[in-house]
């Protein structure tokens, strides 16, 4: 192992019906011991000899990363999955508390390309399926992107740029809120269009004007 001080290792890992592996990691720290980072399924090098065979065989699917260095950060945030990225600050996090290593890991922030160097302040959003029971995020962003971006209406995250203002006579359908996501604003439309039909409609029958028959009236003879 001691040729691999401070290398962080990215292999094959998983293997649990004998066709699906996901990346795993272990790390070899600088007086050369092992730490299993992370490790699953049969593949998964949960000892240092399991760990020696993945470097013994080191082949086209095995990636190395010094992690004291800048450079090696900025690759992983480049080539990793988001979760990935994210499991591994928090146990750099971890490791970092107990041996004050100096090593200085960073997810990178996928809108405002800030460094983020606590798992904590990391926020994942974009979720998605890939391939079975497997998920991942597409988003990795810190929690003032996270929190700038809520919508006030629904509470929901809607991605950057996507807070819209809300047209002024809509605004009583969305508790008064000034800005809202686009589901929030389309919702106060369909709410807004809903009553102002009930109220011509109202007016229509008790006092002719609109009259029944009008244009202006032509959704309710569409609509029923
Ligand atoms: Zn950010
Ligand atoms: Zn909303």
């Amino acid at each position: 192992m001691n040729n691999h001080k401070n290398n962080l290792i990215q292999y094959r890992g998983g293997g649990y019906d004998g066709c699906f592996w996901e990346w795993n990691y272990f790390f070899v720290d600088n007086k050369g011991a092992f730490h299993d980072v992370y490790s699953s399924g049969r593949a998964g090098a949960d000892t240092i000899e399991k760990a020696q065979e993945v470097l013994d065989t080191a082949n086209d699917h095995v990636y190395k990363y010094d992690v004291t260095t800048e450079a090696a950060w900025t690759e992983i945030n480049q080539e990793s999955a988001k979760p990935n990225i994210q499991l591994l600050i928090a146990w750099f996090n971890d490791y970092d508390t107990m041996q004050e290593s100096g090593i200085e890991e960073f997810a990178l922030c996928t809108i405002c390309d800030e460094k983020i160097r606590c798992a904590s302040d990391i926020v994942l959003e974009d979720y998605r399926g890939c391939g079975g029971i497997a998920m991942t995020a597409d988003t990795l962003i810190c929690s003032e992107c996270y929190t700038g971006w809520l919508c006030p209406v629904c509470s929901e995250f809607a991605g950057e740029g996507e807070i819209k203002e809300v047209p002024e006579h809509l605004q009583s359908y969305t508790q008064l809120c000034e800005d809202a996501c686009k589901y929030c604003i389309e919702q106060a439309e369909t709410e807004y269009e809903q009553t102002e039909h009930q109220d011509k409609l109202w007016s229509a029958l008790t006092t002719g004007i609109p009259d029944l028959f009008s244009r202006e009236m032509s959704w309710f003879w569409h609509t029923t």
